[in-house]
């Protein structure tokens, strides 16, 4: 790839609070950026081939979401407003018993077209299928960490691992190292301990992480109280699944001793506030959870809870929710919830040394915000105004692994025209079959 210079008003790197470089550069030397500092400071044996001078606009690292399930885009909008076990039974479940692979493929594809729009570079995501969503994914260029979601209390409990196993050895460090994978148990209430430890031993054995939902519901705690006498994180700490990296999804309902436990085997959290909210889960104690060192990313979880992948929207909400529910305003400040959506989710993903941050010799994952537009005038505090008041549409240029994947709000590596109308044709067609 061309060496590549980035000028522009701000760049934040995310390194630390306060590292805002103003009038800053970025050099981009095939996937990774080579150099950060202000105008000028560039190395003068760095000879960019092309400069991407952009006074108004401040660059960052590329968002970081958590927790999603791409595909499930095509679900958006098709059941809302329901209790989580009627929607899951009456709707979502049966029309995901219906997906075809290339339902799969479209899906993905329309998140990722999505998540280039609303800056997010890098996703971790759980479904079935996964050689489609990986196909997706390195279409688009973007950057995943993908994981087949196995359901252990079911029959097809050993498939879905051996099917894992086929993924991982297929896909890992594939795509020019932009997808890797983990191991992806659903639940502690869906993987029973016996299954968990198989699922362990394969882990270990492939030298990858687990993915898993974990303490969503009061629901789940109740159930698995009840069945095993302690929560679904002690339960997941007694079983060894801490013993790896461990990415959890939601982590909503916790003890004291839970979030101690979490914070001691830096396990990786996804929070996803608004997917908490719409199924009304619950809040999770963020806050408390950052105050004892545990690792906190955001996510967006899939589009048919939430309903959409924006990471922007995202943080914004995870803020202003733990101010409501702690009645504290200064609980998860402006820095700190872009941190989460940046540094703090890469840390989350095990993935600290690769992304998250605009610092040199890790991966040029960059995206450009214009900030010359009404809603952000006048600029007193950058984080701030990122956090409280901005919005996707502000996203202007999308670099992953040093590709341009979007350029003046257009996606280079798809036609957004073709994805839309695939996407529309597959719901069309799987709803229909749901319907004969
Ligand atoms: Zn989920």
């Amino acid at each position: 790839m061309a060496d590549l210079l980035i000028k522009c008003m701000a760049v934040l790197t995310m390194d630390s609070e306060g590292d805002i470089i103003n009038h800053g550069e970025i050099a981009v030397r095939d996937n990774l950026i080579y150099h950060v500092g202000p105008s000028g400071s560039t190395p003068a044996d760095f000879k960019p081939e092309r400069v991407l001078d952009y006074p108004r606009m401040v660059a960052m690292p590329g968002l970081v979401n958590c927790h999603t399930h791409a595909a499930m885009t095509l679900f958006r909008g098709y059941a809302d407003d329901l209790p989580l076990m009627q929607w899951l039974n009456d709707k979502i479940w049966p029309l995901e018993a219906l997906l075809i692979p290339e339902d799969i493929f479209q899906g993905t594809l329309l998140c990722c077209a999505e998540m280039i729009r609303g800056g997010t570079t890098t996703l971790a995501d759980m479904y079935v299928e996964m050689d489609q969503v990986a196909r997706a994914v390195d279409e688009a260029g973007l950057r995943a960490v993908l994981c087949r979601g196995m359901i252990g209390a079911g029959p097809d409990g050993e498939s879905a691992l051996a099917e894992s196993v086929e993924f991982i050895q297929k896909w890992h460090c594939s795509a020019g190292g932009r997808i890797t994978t983990m191991l992806g148990p659903h639940a502690p209430y869906t993987c029973p301990p016996v299954y968990l430890k198989q699922v362990i031993a394969a882990a270990k054995e492939m030298g990858v992480g687990i993915h898993i939902h974990l303490a969503e519901t009061v629901d789940e705690v109740k159930e698995i109280s009840d069945q095993y006498g302690k929560t679904p994180v002690a339960l997941m700490e007694e079983v060894g699944l801490f013993e790896l990296p461990v990415l959890a999804a939601h982590c909503v309902h916790l003890s004291d001793t839970d979030i101690d436990i979490l914070a001691r085997r830096q396990v990786g959290i996804a929070h996803n506030p608004q997917s908490n909210m719409k199924l009304a889960s619950g809040v999770a104690p963020v806050s408390r959870l950052l105050h004892s060192g545990a690792l906190v990313g955001l996510g967006t979880d899939g589009a048919a809870s939430n309903n959409n992948v924006d990471m922007l929207e995202e943080m914004r909400t995870a803020a202003l929710l733990q101010k409501l529910h702690t009645c504290d305003t200064s609980v998860l400040p402006a820095y700190q919830a872009l941190h989460m959506a940046t540094a703090g989710g890469a840390r989350a993903l095990g993935m600290q040394e690769q992304i998250g941050r605009l610092v040199s010799g890790l991966k040029a994952d960059i995206i450009l915000l214009d900030m010359h537009q009404p809603h952000l005038y006048p600029l007193f505090d950058i984080y701030a105004q990122i956090v409280y008041a901005a919005a996707s549409s502000d996203v202007h240029t999308v670099l992953v692994d040093g590709r341009v994947v979007m350029e003046n709000r257009r996606i280079l590596t798809l036609d957004e025209d073709v994805v839309m109308a695939e996407a529309q044709r597959c719901a069309d067609a799987l709803v229909q079959r749901s319907n004969s």
